[in-house]
């Protein structure tokens, strides 16, 4: 109980650092929302609500809340909507996308390390999030059963966007991709009539391995 009401101050913490980075307050809401300890290993708890990446296993990593952050707001999740997020990795980003589409949403995510298939079912289930549905395989395909999606998250760095992302993208829908190998740029994908992108920051994610990844 005790340690439930320090993690609770502490994450009030890092909000209030995020909210003085200009992110919204729906998002920060969410985030508020979503217990991050129980989504890294526990030596690792009292580090939870610090602004990094953190190791995960299997030489992946949970992202700094800021970059989740940013992501959900250039994305800007309504509720009811359908995103598919490509790597779950520990299930966190996974969660604050849950929150802010809310009960009647839906979100999609895929893993390709089975262990972590696993890890992040296990920790959405302990922290409640029924909305969230985490199936193996390379992302990089999609998951075409559950197309079209509203939005689509993709939280490793591709050498471009994999064409059956976009394929599977709604017309009007977005999408959030980091692209390159080193040097890696975060791109908010529109699909219009054609295909926007636009170019937001310099970003360093681990790379997405599969068909139209890295091999
Ligand atoms: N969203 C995660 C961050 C995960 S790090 C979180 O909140 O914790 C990126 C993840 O992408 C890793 O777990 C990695 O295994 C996964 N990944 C890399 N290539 C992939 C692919 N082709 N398909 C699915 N997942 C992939």
């Amino acid at each position: 109980m005790e340690e439930e009401r320090e993690h609770e101050e502490e994450r009030r913490g890092m909000v209030d650092i995020l909210r003085g980075q200009g992110v919204s307050e729906r998002v920060l809401e969410a985030m508020m929302q979503v217990k991050r300890h129980l989504f890294v290993p526990p030596h690792l708890s009292d580090q939870a609500y610090t602004d990094y990446p953190l190791p995960i296993g299997e030489g992946q990593t949970i992202s700094a809340p800021h970059m989740v952050a940013m992501m959900c707001d250039y994305l800007a999740l309504k509720k009811g909507e359908k995103v598919l997020e490509i790597g779950a990795g520990s299930g966190y980003h996974a969660a604050v996308i849950a929150e802010l589409i809310g009960e009647k949403g839906h979100v999609y995510s895929v893993e390709r390390i089975m262990w972590l298939v696993k890890y992040s079912r296990e920790n959405l289930k302990r922290a409640g999030y029924t909305q969230v549905t985490v199936t193996s395989g390379d992302g990089t395909l999609g998951l075409p059963e559950h197309a079209p999606y509203d939005k689509i998250s993709v939280t490793c760095a591709a050498p471009d966007v994999p064409p059956p992302l976009l394929e599977q993208l709604k017309v009007d829908g977005k999408m959030i991709i980091p692209i390159g190998r080193y040097m890696q740029e975060l791109y908010l994908v529109n699909k219009r009539n054609g295909i926007e992108r636009e170019r937001k920051c310099d970003v360093l994610f681990v790379p997405l391995v599969g068909r139209y990844g890295f091999r």
